[in-house]
């Protein structure tokens, strides 16, 4: 299944937000259902970057990856990260996925994505 991040373009003015916003930031729009869904670019480049080492029992990873991607539309994501070497700058390619265990989601009713 294809799972998508999508960000919010103004019906008005087409300035496009991520996350929602309730409000357009550009032309101050405020109405109802007046933001159409669009998915954000894959492709971007690395902006920043570190990593969490100090993790809760539950993660079956030693380190996770944080960072911050600039998207080929200009528009800028926190996200998880799954690169051995990274450097700033260098191209990156976002995927959506679930990354927590099927029995975790059980236990506390949530459900996680990265992209
Ligand atoms: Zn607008």
């Amino acid at each position: 299944m294809q799972r998508e991040i999508f960000a919010y373009k103004c019906k008005k003015c087409g300035h496009v937000h991520y996350p929602y916003r309730m409000v357009c930031a550009k032309c101050h729009h405020l109405e109802h259902n007046e933001f159409d869904a669009v998915p954000l670019p894959k492709k971007g480049k690395l902006v920043t970057f570190t990593f969490v080492h100090n993790l809760p029992a539950d993660f079956s990873v030693a380190k996770l990856g944080l960072c911050i991607v600039e998207l080929e539309n200009g528009m800028r994501m926190t996200g998880q990260m799954n690169i051995e070497n990274p450097k700033i700058g260098m191209p990156v390619v976002g995927k959506t996925e679930v990354v927590r265990l099927e029995e975790f989601q059980k236990s506390y009713g949530m459900v996680f994505y990265k992209a």
